[in-house]
């Protein structure tokens, strides 16, 4: 599987704004989006033009990064959500909330998504008492996902679970702290999801 391998701060600091993509270290002062002005690379200080392309595209590429897909994959989400009844935009930020690797780092049980995505695909989570290994697996309410008993001492889950416990957890999921279990109570709507995100701009750079 195709994954980004480059420095993620550079990322943040593209889109102009955190995307918390590592963890406690973006909530301290060494974050790059706080400690540096600018763009990366040598021009990144330069004057910006600003298109309705460019508008779109840099806030596409925002979400796509904040959930860490690739472009193929973010596409097929979308395809996703358009053939969906509801809103597309609205479709598509569910379906990107409703990632299993999302969920994990929802509840605290990764301190970021990508480490999030590390745990799942080790096999340290259980969805409904099953093991399941798939970043990209889609929760439905009820579904119970918790770390595998094995890896309840697992450091990385340790760390995270304490990192987390200042991070407050959206309403459509829940979590049994000592159970290390989060329970996904509904389908999130529009209200529960993250206010800062044109997804209108999204819906219009692909319908171009
Ligand atoms: Fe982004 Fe986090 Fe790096 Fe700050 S520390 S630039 S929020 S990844």
């Amino acid at each position: 599987m195709a994954r980004y391998c480059g420095s993620v701060c550079r990322l943040c600091r593209r889109e102009g704004e955190k995307l918390f993509l590592k963890g406690e270290r973006c909530y301290t002062g060494k974050c790059a989006v706080e400690k540096r002005e600018g763009g990366p690379g040598q021009h990144g200080r330069g004057r910006q033009a600003f298109s309705n392309f460019k508008i779109q595209l840099r806030e596409k590429q925002k979400v796509k990064r904040s959930y860490g897909l690739l472009e193929t994959k973010f596409r097929d989400t979308f395809d996703r959500a358009s053939r969906a009844k509801g809103v597309t935009g609205t479709e598509l930020l569910v379906l990107l909330e409703r990632r299993l690797d999302n969920v994990v780092y929802r509840i605290g049980l990764g301190s970021s998504r990508r480490q999030a995505r590390q745990i799942v695909n080790h096999g340290h989570v259980l969805v409904n008492g099953k093991r399941v290994s798939i970043p990209s697996y889609c929760v439905s309410p009820g579904d119970v996902v918790e770390v595998a008993e094995a890896s309840k001492k697992n450091p990385l889950v340790i760390a995270a679970m304490e990192a987390a416990k200042s991070r407050n957890i959206p309403e459509w999921l829940s979590l049994d702290q000592a159970a290390v279990r989060g329970t996904v109570n509904s389908v999130p709507t529009r209200e529960q999801l993250p206010p800062t995100i044109r997804e209108q701009l999204i819906v219009e750079l692909y319908s171009r």
